[in-house]
């Protein structure tokens, strides 16, 4: 029997590994504009629950190849204070370029087929999908994915709204002693900015993200002050990248063309991890598009994913609305019982109610809850 095909647009994680999935059983072609740019963007730290995702994550030779480092502490910096946790289960460094060169020539054994060309359009002829290439060439599809990222054409013609936030990281070389077994968070609320600091192999990456835009000279001084706190000047990787905000809107496809990804803003609000949703939503949509079904299906199986991702995107916002002294106190409380979140997946099964219950007797906790609420 003719097996059908799947076209993939892009081929970041999300592309790669539904070229995995689907591979096995489909006719699958990728599609990529600049496939290289994919390998700059991630901060390379994953939640331990990717190594449920699939048996691959979890082989020996897998893990010698990807896995760079665990770390099973936290120290998260507020202005006045700090807490350090011990991680429920320690959080994963990879090295990306090798996570994804895996699952492409994987799928490529499975008989994937790789086209460098750039998407511009679908439309519909006898029902059947027709896929437009640079304007010109066109090609004929029985589904087709779209992982082409924060910038996703095929999204907005669905009529997605999708809020994005820019990134910056960079990587930073530096002298000062640093503790391979600890990741380290620094909240500012009033600038509005996160700053994420992780070792990698023998140097440390930065993250720094801000909800509002920052002019070129503030950014450079807020890079400045990075570099004086790490003791360092030398720099030798910056980059710009897009994060876009998950909201409860999404479309999440339509008949059978499938958002995945980035294109679908399946990142969390909180820390803007967003391989590990991805994946996990990767791992539906194979099940949907193997039983025939379509994107109202996925939305549908979608729905346990979704409301993880709407939890990150209400502490996110409960976070915008206090201040920094409220996060020096919240700190000051989880000094005293540090077990409020146990793992940082599946928030809604693992945030401590027991932790919550004490702390309802506190006045200020209780004003801080509904100016959070009420946000
Ligand atoms: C600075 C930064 C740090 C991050 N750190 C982490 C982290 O530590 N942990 C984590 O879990 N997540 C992290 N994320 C989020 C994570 O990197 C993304 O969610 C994930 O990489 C998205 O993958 P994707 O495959 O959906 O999209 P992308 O990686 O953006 O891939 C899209 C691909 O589509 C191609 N494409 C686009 N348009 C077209 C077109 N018209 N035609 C053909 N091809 C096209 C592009 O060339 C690209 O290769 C970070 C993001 C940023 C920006």
């Amino acid at each position: 029997m003719k097996r059908k095909n799947v076209v993939i647009v892009g081929s970041g994680f999300a592309g790669s590994f539904a070229a995995y999935l689907l591979s096995k059983n489909f006719d699958v072609l990728i599609i990529d504009k600049n496939p290289k740019s994919v390998e700059r963007k991630c901060l390379r730290l994953l939640t331990s629950s990717f190594f449920s995702i699939n048996p691959i994550f979890r082989t020996e030779s897998f893990n010698r190849k990807v896995i760079v480092n665990k770390i099973p502490k936290a120290l998260i910096v507020s202005k006045h204070n700090n807490v350090q946790l011990n991680l429920e289960s320690p959080e994963i460094v990879i090295n990306p370029k090798k996570l994804r060169h895996i699952l492409l020539s994987k799928a490529m054994k499975n008989g994937a087929k790789f086209l460098k060309a750039n998407f511009s359009n679908f439309s519909y002829k006898n029902k059947r999908l027709i896929i437009a290439l640079n304007g010109k060439k066109t090609l004929s599809a029985d589904f087709l994915i779209d992982a082409s990222g924060a910038e996703s054409i095929i999204s907005r013609k669905l009529g997605n709204k999708i809020e994005v936030k820019n990134a910056i990281q960079a990587e930073i070389m530096t002298d000062k002693k640093m503790q391979k077994s600890l990741w380290t968070a620094y909240i500012d609320i009033s600038s509005k900015d996160l700053v994420w600091l992780f070792p990698y192999k023998n140097h440390l990456t930065v993250s720094y993200t801000s909800t509002i835009p920052k002019s070129k000279e503030l950014l450079s001084q807020k890079f400045k002050m990075i570099l004086k706190m790490l003791g360092t000047k030398k720099i030798f990787k910056i980059e710009q990248e897009k994060i876009p905000i998950w909201n409860k809107s999404i479309i999440y496809g339509q008949n059978n063309v499938f958002l995945l990804g980035d294109s679908a803003a399946q990142v969390k609000a909180t820390t803007y991890g967003g391989i590990v949703p991805l994946f996990r939503a990767a791992k539906i949509l194979e099940s949907v598009i193997s039983k025939n079904k379509n994107a109202e299906e996925y939305a549908k199986r979608l729905s346990g994913l979704s409301n993880e991702l709407k939890m990150h995107a209400l502490i996110s916002r409960a976070l915008s609305k206090i201040s920094d002294d409220d996060v020096d106190f919240l700190l000051e409380l989880i000094k005293k019982n540090k077990k409020l979140i146990g793992a940082r997946d599946e928030l809604s099964k693992n945030i401590n109610f027991f932790w919550l219950l004490p702390n309802l007797l506190n006045l200020r906790f209780l004003s801080l809850l509904f100016k959070a609420i009420r946000a």
